[in-house]
């Protein structure tokens, strides 16, 4: 059987609803590199998984059999753990035929901070990824994330900040950093948070009165986190986590249509840390 990639039907029909007319071949199968971003159950025995996969983008894709068994998916489902995959059309929906585990990233599963950072970066993503629109920069984003909690000692809330300026970035949903987000100014005098909280971006002292400053040199990490490409290089203070986060934060809730699950626990953690 001859193997299509699934991009070839984007802008024909949806990639999880796909009609017989535009995939006359219904049972075809692909092979692809994914990492799980989302997993429920559904019904007794089956899985519903949320993939982003290097080829295709985010799908959505069903396991039967997968709560049983153990032989054709074994752990291979769990939240973040990065695959190889192959999948096929079948009445309208991805099915997942089979699974080889490249890695469930065991460092990080032994360690409650690191889970629920890795768990922010799958949800985050998915929350923000449209269906079916392959992003070949973000899946190496969210890899070398992954990579990086799984060999370091500790999950420093700095990576936290770097993936998500970089994931704005590659999305265009970054914060302007060099001007004002209402007027348009240059940022040389300084840059300010919008009082209200009801403009995402840095502002200038005039459109920014009564909010609060932000430093240069948290601005300065935020540059240099979108220039340098490897995570645990940038390490930002207390007060710049905190500046650069009230940033970063408001930038995420514009875009994101749903509440973060993961993004409770995560602050949970961090909490008691
Ligand atoms: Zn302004």
């Amino acid at each position: 059987m001859e193997r299509a990639p699934f991009s070839f039907m984007r802008g024909i029909c949806r990639i999880d609803s796909i009609c017989r007319r535009c995939y006359p071949d219904a049972m075809m199968t692909s092979r692809c590199e994914a990492i799980v971003i989302g997993s429920m159950d559904y019904r007794e025995a089956d899985k519903i998984v949320t993939l982003f996969t290097l080829e295709h983008g985010k799908l959505k894709g069903i396991a039967r059999g997968a709560k049983k068994s153990i032989r054709r998916f074994g752990g291979a489902l769990e939240l973040f753990a990065r695959l190889r995959l192959e999948i096929g059309l079948k009445e309208g929906l991805v099915q997942l035929h089979g699974a080889d585990i490249v890695t469930v990233f065991p460092g990080i599963r032994t360690d409650l901070k690191k889970i629920a950072h890795a768990g922010y970066a799958c949800d985050l993503s998915d929350a923000l990824l449209p269906e079916g629109l392959s992003n070949s920069r973000l899946f190496r984003l969210l890899a070398a994330y992954l990579e990086h909690l799984d060999r370091s000692s500790d999950a420093d809330p700095s990576d936290r900040r770097f993936f998500e300026i970089n994931l704005l970035n590659v999305l265009g949903y970054r914060p302007l950093l060099e001007q004002c987000a209402l007027c348009a100014a240059e940022l040389t005098g300084g840059a300010w948070l919008n009082p209200a909280g009801e403009v995402s971006g840095l502002l200038c002292g005039e459109c920014g009165r009564g909010g609060r400053r932000v430093a240069g040199t948290t601005v300065n990490l935020l540059k240099r986190s979108l220039q340098t490409g490897r995570f645990g290089m940038i390490g930002f203070s207390p007060g710049e986590l905190d500046e650069g986060g009230m940033l970063l934060d408001s930038a995420i809730t514009e875009h994101v249509q749903r509440p973060l699950k993961a993004l409770s626990f995560l602050r949970e953690m961090e909490e008691k840390s």
